[in-house]
């Protein structure tokens, strides 16, 4: 069960109900799994009532427009608002009098797309949730020309890496791979365990959402991520799983997240 973000978009049928908070009378609009900001084409009719809209609109756009910003323009993936898409990007250079920020051409402005590894969840094996996990950033170099680039700077030295919102992935994740499930498998065939990270409450986010410790599996170019569901017995309970792997195209982490244990399943 692998599906990839290629152009060709997947529809999912209407589950009946929202897919995160499960009402049932309230109206619904179509739900991007991946979000639409990402050039994501997968969408699940009729699965989410506004009040968790709102909430994973709020989600995706802390992503969108913060440390996903700048690889959005470099790979001109979708947008609502083209006419606003940047024609310039920010660079900032670090001296010791301090920081001073200028923007270059976005065909000159050098840029590795900076996400994190993750270890794995602590549900899945990982350290118990007492203890320090580490997320290690990762910086990736995909423009062919990063060295012509960094070239025209100059001598100085520049900050050209996007900082991580950490909650916010850990969020995006959560909503990606529970949306991802319910489309596959169905809505309420599974007990949920990551609606607590997507509503924002204070819960440990590496208790359900990890790491694989695989970097470096590309797709081709344009497909940009992929997701794969799949079940898995975790102390003789069935499980369901799921691998998240944004911009595959690069070559970025694979994380597996912990989604949900199967009903009626033992
Ligand atoms: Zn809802």
């Amino acid at each position: 069960m692998i599906y990839t973000g290629s152009s060709n978009g997947l529809s999912f049928p209407s589950p009946g109900a929202c897919i995160y908070c499960g009402d049932a009378a309230m109206p619904r609009s179509r739900e991007h799994i991946i979000p639409y900001s990402l050039s994501g084409n997968w969408v699940i009719q009729d699965a989410s009532c506004a009040s968790c809209a709102d909430i994973t609109s709020k989600i995706e756009a802390r992503c969108s427009r913060g440390f996903f910003s700048e690889i959005r323009t470099h790979l001109e993936l979708s947008t609502r608002r083209k006419k606003r898409r940047p024609e310039a990007l920010v660079i900032t250079e670090v001296s010791k009098s301090g920081e001073i920020q200028f923007s270059l051409p976005v065909k000159d402005h050098p840029y590795r797309f900076t996400t994190v590894d993750l270890e794995p969840c602590t549900y899945l094996g990982g350290k118990d949730a007492s203890e320090t996990t580490h997320v290690r950033a990762v910086a990736i170099k995909f423009q062919q020309d990063y060295e012509r680039r960094i070239s025209l700077l100059g001598s100085g030295s520049f900050a050209h890496d996007s900082k991580i919102d950490y909650l916010a992935l850990y969020a995006l994740l959560a909503k990606i791979a529970h949306a991802y499930a319910a489309a596959e498998l169905g809505h309420g065939s599974y007990q949920p365990l990551l609606l607590d990270v997507i509503y924002g409450k204070p819960v440990p986010v590496s208790t359900y959402i990890g790491g694989t410790g695989v970097i470096g599996e590309m797709t081709p170019w344009n497909v940009i991520h992929r997701c794969r569901v799949f079940k898995e017995d975790i102390l003789g309970i069935q499980h369901i799983l799921c691998d998240v792997q944004l911009f595959s195209n690069l070559g970025a982490p694979i994380y597996r997240i912990a989604v949900g244990r199967s009903i009626n399943a033992c």
